[in-house]
């Protein structure tokens, strides 16, 4: 496994690489969610890719940027044992050097939901995915739907920039009592950690509606917020039932919709969401 800080030399290294290139672009702190995606990519192409970067450009000035959790020696030995063939960590100083001033800015399935509540984050998101989709030039790119907001913008965004790639989404990985592994649990109290499973019900709630044939976008978030409503750690920020590909909500006549929900506890904020009937894909 070749680990690689540099811009060029990545592209060195990725030249060497025969075959199918998967691309697995990660934050790092890594747990099975992200070696689901490499377990994924290595399956499905000859060579792997991941990327570990903390990426500034898409955290606001009152996000978590400092506090976010870092652990490069621990990822480092995770992703070999994966069978990782390249990984890419660079400093931001060398994927943002003095002078840097080009973006790429969503259209308005940037505006919603997390858009909505983070202003520049998908800004943010997509310029760093269009690059590490330059510098690593992946056949694949592996993203989880555990952020489904962030792979419909970036599959929008390679199909409309013509990134000549396959962005495939991959099922949310939780812990046995429903909670969605996320590096940001970490920052969860004991009371909070022990509360947050009940975002997993909520969106269960949805589903049971949904199952029994409610097709009102209010409707199944009414169904999910009672849940979330028991218990008292949880503060409901939004929850959302709309269209997988458009995000707008859906009709009467829907035959899939993506639930999804945004809690604090305390400080921290957790995402979560549900794709309906169950079973179904990004
Ligand atoms: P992050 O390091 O948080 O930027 O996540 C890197 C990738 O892992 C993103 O595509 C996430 O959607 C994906 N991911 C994070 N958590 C999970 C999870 N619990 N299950 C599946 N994929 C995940």
């Amino acid at each position: 496994m070749r680990v690689v800080r540099e811009v060029a030399e990545a592209r060195r290294v990725r030249r060497d690489l025969r075959g199918s290139v998967g691309l697995v672009p990660t934050m790092g702190a890594l747990h099975e969610g992200h070696l689901s995606l490499v377990r994924r990519a290595r399956a499905e192409n000859d060579a792997v890719a991941a990327s570990i970067f903390v990426n500034p450009a898409q955290f606001g000035p009152e996000e978590d940027l400092a506090k976010y959790p870092r652990n490069l020696a621990r990822d480092l030995t995770l992703l070999e044992s994966e069978g990782v063939d390249l990984v890419f960590t660079p400093e931001a100083a060398s994927l943002y050097p003095l002078g840097f001033q080009t973006w790429i800015v969503p259209g308005p399935l940037g505006e919603v939901l997390e858009g909505a509540r983070r202003p520049g984050h998908f800004r943010g998101v997509l310029t760093v995915v269009s690059k590490l989709f330059n510098v690593v030039e992946p056949d694949r790119a592996y993203f989880g739907q555990k952020d489904a907001q962030q792979a419909v913008l970036i599959r929008r965004m390679a199909a409309d920039l013509d990134f000549g790639l396959t962005i495939v989404v991959c099922p949310i990985v939780r812990e046995a009592d429903g909670l969605a592994l996320s590096s940001r649990n970490a920052y969860l109290t004991p009371e909070e950690r022990r509360a947050a499973p009940v975002l997993h019900s909520s969106l269960r709630a949805a589903a049971a509606a949904w199952g029994a044939g409610e097709r009102r976008g209010h409707a199944l978030c009414e169904a999910a917020r009672s849940v979330l409503g028991s218990e008292p750690l949880a503060v409901p920020d939004y929850l959302s039932a709309a269209d997988p590909e458009t995000l707008a909500g859906i009709g009467p006549a829907a035959d899939r919709v993506l639930v999804s929900i945004a809690v604090r506890f305390g400080t921290t904020r957790l995402l979560d969401n549900i794709l309906l009937p169950d079973g179904s894909e990004l």
